[in-house]
C-alpha cells in the first residue's frame, strides 16, 4: 500500500511566474498511471487496515496545506473518477487571516524569483537576527554566478534555518506587506474556505490536521506541541462537519520534524493515524506498531509527478 503526498497542483499564472507546482494536467496523468500500475485503495478498505493490521493493495492520495488548489483542481478530478483523498489543513490562517510563513515564502519566491528575494533579505537582515553567524555571509558577490534556482534555495535556507523564529516573523511580515500587498485577499484566494472543506467532506473526502501554524514540531516543547495538536483538531471539529476520525500529518515531514513525544500526544488525542514523509510502502508493521508515523511518498517519485521547468519570457 502506497500513500502519495501532494502540495501545489495548479496551472501557470502570470502573476506568479516562478511558482513551483505540479501542473494539473500532470496530476491527471499521474492518476491514470496509478490506476493502471497499482489501482486505488477504497476509503473503507483503508480504514479497515487499522483494525486488521494488513495493508490493502494500491494507492492512497493525500494533499497537504489546505490549499485552494485542492478545491479547484483536485476535488473535481477525484469526484469524476470516484476517488477519495485526505486533505491536511492548518487551522491558524482561519483565525489570524494571515499567510503561514512557509506559504508566504513560496508566494514571494513565486512572484519575484529567488534573486530578488535574496537581495531584499540582504537589505533587511542584520547579524543579530542570525542563529548561526558562521553559516552565512551576506556578501553580494557570493551569489553572482548562481542560477535563479540556487537563489531560491538560498532564500529558503535563510528564512527556514538561518534566522531566528522571531526575526523570521518580522522579516516575512514586512516582505508580505511590501511585495504581496493585500494579504487578506491572498489568504482568501490561497487557502480552502470552510465551506469548501465542508463540501469536500460531504462528498467523502477526509479532512485531517496539519497543526495550527505549521511549525517544526520537534523544535517545540511537549506543551507547545500539545497546543498545536489539540487546538487544530478542536478547530476542525467545530468549524467543519466534524471529524469521523482524527488524522494528522507532520509539517515539513521527515523523522527530524517530530519526536516520540509528538507521537505520544497524537496517540493520547485518539488520532487514528499520522503521516510522515518516507519513501516506502506502508507495511503491516507500521499499521500495528507505528500508526503515528506512516511512510508516504512524494508525488515526484513517480511518473508525471515532477514540477515542470519554469519558462519565463
Ligand atoms: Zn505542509
Amino acid at each position: 500500500m502506497k500513500a502519495i503526498m501532494y502540495h501545489y497542483i495548479r496551472e501557470h499564472s502570470k502573476e506568479y511566474p516562478y511558482f513551483r507546482f505540479l501542473h494539473a494536467d500532470d496530476f491527471k496523468q499521474q492518476l491514470d498511471f496509478f490506476e493502471k500500475e497499482f489501482g486505488f485503495v477504497s476509503k473503507e478498505d483503508f480504514i479497515t487496515c487499522f483494525k486488521t493490521g494488513t495493508p490493502a493493495k494500491g494507492v492512497i492520495l493525500t494533499f497537504d496545506d489546505g490549499l485552494k488548489d485542492h478545491y479547484q483542481y483536485v476535488f473535481p478530478e477525484l469526484q469524476k473518477r470516484n476517488l477519495w483523498g485526505i486533505f491536511y489543513v492548518c487551522s491558524a490562517p482561519y483565525q489570524t487571516k494571515k499567510l503561514l510563513g512557509v506559504h508566504a515564502t513560496h508566494l514571494l519566491l513565486g512572484k519575484y524569483g529567488g534573486k530578488k528575494i535574496v537581495e531584499a533579505l540582504e537589505e533587511m537582515i542584520t547579524e543579530d537576527m542570525l542563529i548561526d553567524k558562521k553559516r552565512i555571509a551576506f556578501q553580494k558577490n557570493t551569489y553572482i554566478t548562481q542560477t535563479n534556482d540556487a537563489y531560491t534555495t538560498e532564500a529558503k535556507k535563510i528564512l527556514n534555518y538561518y534566522i531566528s523564529y522571531e526575526a523570521r516573523e518580522k522579516v516575512l511580515q514586512s516582505l508580505v506587506k511590501d511585495l504581496l500587498l493585500d494579504e487578506e485577499k491572498i489568504v482568501n484566494d490561497f487557502y480552502l474556505s470552510l465551506d469548501e472543506i465542508k463540501t469536500m467532506q460531504t462528498a467523502g473526502m477526509i479532512i485531517g490536521s496539519h497543526s495550527a501554524d505549521h511549525p517544526v514540531m520537534s523544535k517545540l516543547s511537549f506543551q507547545e506541541q500539545e497546543i498545536q495538536i489539540e487546538n487544530s483538531f478542536s478547530f476542525l471539529e467545530k468549524t467543519t462537519n466534524g471529524l469521523a476520525y482524527k488524522t494528522f500529518c507532520y509539517p515539513y515531514g521527515g523523522f527530524h520534524s517530530f519526536t516520540v513525544e509528538t507521537e505520544t500526544i497524537l496517540q493520547q488525542n485518539d488520532c487514528l493515524f499520522s503521516f510522515n514523509v518516507e519513501s516506502r510502502d506502508i507495511i503491516s508493521d507500521d499499521l500495528l506498531h507505528r500508526k503515528q508515523a506512516l511512510p508516504r511518498y512524494d508525488c515526484n517519485m513517480f511518473a508525471h509527478g515532477k514540477v515542470r521547468d519554469i519558462v519565463t519570457i
